[in-house]
C-alpha cells in the first residue's frame, strides 16, 4: 500500500501547488487512498494489539503465555484461524466479538446497540474469548486461574455477607478484573435470598454446585450438643482442638476435596484432612475461633471427579442432561442447587422443584426434608440456544 501511495504521489507531483506543507499534501493522498481501499474491500480488521481497561487485546488473550519459537509458528497459524472460529460462535457471542474487536466499540456502546445489560455484554464477550482460547488449546491454567482458585473459597461467604473484612477486600479486588468470578458472585447474590433453610433448631444442609468449574459450596447448620460445655472446653484449649477429640470430624469421598470451612461469622475453621479408607476421607477441625449454639459450617469443595456433571447428548444436538444426588446420613432439610448455563432453554426437571434464574447462571434445584437413610436426587435436561 505504501508503494501504491508513493506512486500516486509521484504521478500527481506536477499538480502539487506549494501553498501548504508537502507532508500534509502527501498525507491527504495517503488518506484518500486508504479510504478508497477500505470501502472497496470489506476488510475484516482484527485489532490484535488493541488494549483498554476492560479487556486486554485479543492477541494478548491468545498469547498470554511465553512462547518458544516452535510454539510461535503454531501460534501464528492459530491467529490466522481465529476468523474461522469466530464465525462458529453462537450468534450473540459472534456479534459481540465483532462489535468489540472489529468495530472497536466499547462495552457501553455494544450494550446500547444490542439492548443488553453492560454486565452481560462483558461476560458474554469474556466467554466467547474463553471458547476461542479453549479451541486453540491455549493453556487455561495461567496465573489468572491460580488466582481464581485462591478466591473461590471466599465467594459464597462474600455473597451471603458473612465474610471477614480483610477477605472481603481480596474478593472485591479480584472480581473487578475477573468476569468469571464476578459471575459466580452475581449468581450467588441472587440465589441466596431465594434459598429456604430449616427452622433454627433443625438441621439444614445445602449444596450449590458449579459443575463446569468443579466447584461446590455446601452449608450445614446444626445444634451443638452440650453447647456450654463445648464452649468452655474450646476456651480452655484456646481454640486448638486436642488430637484425641474426634467427635467433630466429618467425612467426604475421594471424588471431592475440602478446600476450606468457615463458621457463622466467616472465620476459617482450620481442618486436618486424612484418608480413612480407600474411598473416604475425614476432615477433623483443629482450630475454632468461636463456637455457636447453632453452628454453621460453610464448606468449599473442589470436585476431583465430576460427581455431578452436565453431559452432552450423543443423539440430539444441543441437548444436555445431568443429575446430582446426596445422602447426608442425618435428618435434615436438604437442598441441592445445580448451576446450568444461563443460555439453557426448555429445562425439564425430573426429580426437583424448579429453576431459579440468576442472570449469569440458572439453578435447577430440589429442596425437601430427608431422613437419615434417604437419598435426594435432582435430574434435569435442557436445550441450549445456539
Ligand atoms: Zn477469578
Amino acid at each position: 500500500m505504501l508503494q501504491e501511495i508513493m506512486l500516486k504521489a509521484y504521478k500527481a507531483y506536477d499538480d502539487y501547488i506549494e501553498n501548504g506543507t508537502f507532508k500534509s499534501w502527501l498525507l491527504r493522498i495517503a488518506s484518500n487512498y486508504l479510504n478508497n481501499y477500505y470501502s472497496r474491500n470489506s476488510v475484516e480488521c482484527l485489532s490484535l494489539d488493541y488494549e483498554d481497561e476492560e479487556f486486554n487485546s485479543l492477541y494478548g488473550y491468545l498469547s498470554s503465555e511465553e512462547l518458544s519459537p516452535e510454539e510461535k509458528l503454531i501460534h501464528d497459524e492459530l491467529i490466522s484461524n481465529v476468523m474461522l472460529q469466530i464465525s462458529k460462535l453462537p450468534k450473540k457471542q459472534r456479534q459481540m466479538i465483532t462489535y468489540r474487536y472489529f468495530y472497536d466499540m466499547s462495552i457501553e456502546e455494544i450494550s446500547t446497540k444490542m439492548n443488553i445489560p453492560k454486565g452481560t455484554v462483558k461476560s458474554t464477550t469474556y466467554y466467547a474469548i474463553e471458547t476461542l482460547r479453549k479451541h486453540f488449546n491455549v493453556d487455561l491454567k495461567g496465573e489468572k486461574d491460580m488466582e481464581c482458585k485462591e478466591i473461590y473459597k471466599y465467594l459464597f461467604i462474600y455473597a451471603n455477607g458473612t465474610i471477614q473484612p480483610d477477605h472481603k477486600k481480596l474478593v472485591e479486588e479480584h472480581i473487578k478484573t475477573c468476569p468469571k468470578c464476578n459471575d459466580i458472585v452475581v449468581a450467588l447474590q441472587k440465589l441466596i435470598p431465594t434459598m429456604v433453610f430449616a427452622l433454627e433448631d433443625e438441621m439444614t444442609y445445602f449444596c450449590v454446585s458449579f459443575p463446569e468449574l468443579q466447584l461446590a459450596y455446601t452449608g450445614i447448620r446444626y445444634e451443638v450438643e452440650n453447647f456450654e460445655q463445648c464452649k468452655k472446653a474450646i476456651e480452655e484449649w484456646k481454640g486448638h482442638i486436642p488430637d484425641e477429640e474426634n467427635n467433630m470430624s466429618s467425612g467426604f469421598t475421594k471424588n471431592c476435596q475440602l478446600i476450606a470451612r468457615f463458621d457463622n461469622e466467616g472465620n476459617e475453621i482450620k481442618m486436618k484432612i486424612y484418608q480413612e479408607t480407600e474411598t473416604h476421607y475425614r476432615a477433623k477441625p483443629i482450630f475454632y475461633k468461636k463456637i455457636f449454639k447453632y453452628m454453621w459450617n460453610y464448606d468449599v469443595y473442589e470436585n476431583k471427579v465430576a460427581s455431578s456433571d452436565i453431559r452432552k447428548s450423543k443423539e440430539a444436538p444441543n441437548l444436555y442432561y445431568g443429575s446430582y444426588n446426596n445422602n447426608l446420613g442425618a435428618n435434615a432439610k436438604s437442598a441441592l442447587y445445580q448451576a446450568i448455563p444461563k443460555e439453557a432453554e426448555n429445562i425439564r426437571i425430573k426429580r426437583g422443584n424448579g429453576v431459579i434464574d440468576c442472570d449469569t447462571y440458572k439453578f435447577a434445584y430440589v429442596v425437601r426434608y430427608v431422613t437419615e437413610e434417604e437419598n435426594i436426587r435432582l435430574e434435569f435436561s435442557f436445550l441450549l440456544d445456539k
